[in-house]
């Protein structure tokens, strides 16, 4: 896996269909609860965004959004469930980077990670952190840095399954300063953050979705944040490259998902309602004090999400093949 890693360092440095329902079928959307999966655990950064902006759509849709969490297997078990579920615009899915990296990663899957899918819009692009248990003996980067690479074969670093964001920052880090650490997979970085805060696992790279909280109340250590400026949430907190990793720089985008044959008036109405959502002042205030933002609206469009996916596939799959890595 450390070749892999080094490839995604070098590129990151360098920057089941079912049938169509018919829309004279649909009188009218949505017309019942719609049910959003998060393809990882409860808790986590994904399931955070999720709920705010499942909340504020409902809202805009006067139907409730019910959030289900259904993760394992890198954030494919939830997927598949939505690849495979009726294409009326009622089952969704909110998921994030593993959907570039996941069609290359898996070559052996129950449904088509691409064509699968209707994309409806892309949500936000989220910061990550790297964080470790509070007794942790290093405050730097720098200082972590040397205890990584003194104490490797001891240390542990959790992760969301392979290719989850977890797990591709965590090359990225084992990369940079040339040391493999355990990996220690959970069904998402929620219950992986309990662990780490429990001081049962050593190291974990996460959205700031899930660690800003945690790193104000100095219940974890941080070291560095994955961007290339500070971030208003954690303005103490140093980037990587200045605490000596310029090349640890990632940033985990999302975006959400209809079945593929999803009337395409039903993906529109629900981009219209993602719109709304995203411009919603709650979320905007929740999202700023979790170390994020909403995309532009004009990339919360279907176009723009097929876009941007499509061209995330093709970044990451030379890197991928050229390491031979594969989830399988
Ligand atoms: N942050 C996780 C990841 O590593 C997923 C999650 O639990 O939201 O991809």
């Amino acid at each position: 896996m450390l070749r892999l890693a080094r490839r995604l360092l070098l590129a990151l440095a360098a920057g089941t269909a079912l049938s169509a329902v018919p829309a004279e079928a649909q009188p009218s959307f949505p017309n019942r609860t719609l049910t959003v999966i998060v393809p990882f655990a409860a808790g986590g950064p994904t399931d955070t965004v999720t709920r705010l902006v499942a909340e504020a759509m409902g809202r805009d849709l006067g139907q409730t959004m019910v959030v289900e969490n259904v993760g394992g297997a890198g954030g494919t078990l939830g997927a598949q469930r939505v690849a495979n579920a009726r294409p009326d615009g009622h089952t969704l899915l909110l998921h994030h980077i593993g959907m570039a990296t996941t069609p290359t990663l898996y070559r052996r899957l129950a449904y088509d990670p691409v064509g699968g899918f209707e994309p409806v819009g892309l949500v936000t692009e989220v910061p990550m952190t790297l964080v470790a248990r509070n007794n942790f003996p290093a405050t730097t980067l720098a200082e972590a840095v040397a205890i990584i690479r003194r104490d490797q074969d001891k240390l542990n670093y959790a992760n969301a399954g392979i290719g989850a964001a977890s797990h591709l920052c965590g090359l990225l880090l084992m990369s940079a300063v040339n040391a493999p650490m355990t990996t220690v997979p959970f069904r998402g970085t929620g219950p992986a953050m309990q662990e780490l805060l429990a001081g049962r696992i050593d190291l974990m790279c996460d959205q700031t979705t899930n660690t800003t909280e945690q790193i104000l109340g100095h219940q974890l250590k941080v070291f560095a944040v994955t961007t290339q400026s500070r971030i208003g949430a954690l303005p103490n907190v140093p980037t990587s490259a200045e605490g000596g990793l310029p090349a640890f720089e990632v940033s985990v985008w999302h975006g959400l998902y209809a079945p593929k044959a999803t009337p395409p008036e039903i993906v529109n109405r629900l981009s219209q309602s993602l719109q709304v959502a995203l411009r919603d002042p709650r979320l905007v205030a929740r999202f700023r004090e979790l170390g994020t933002e909403p995309v532009a609206q004009d990339r919360a469009t279907p176009a723009a999400h097929r876009a941007f996916w499509t061209a995330d596939i093709a970044k990451w799959r030379p890197i991928i093949q050229a390491a031979g890595q594969f989830a399988d």
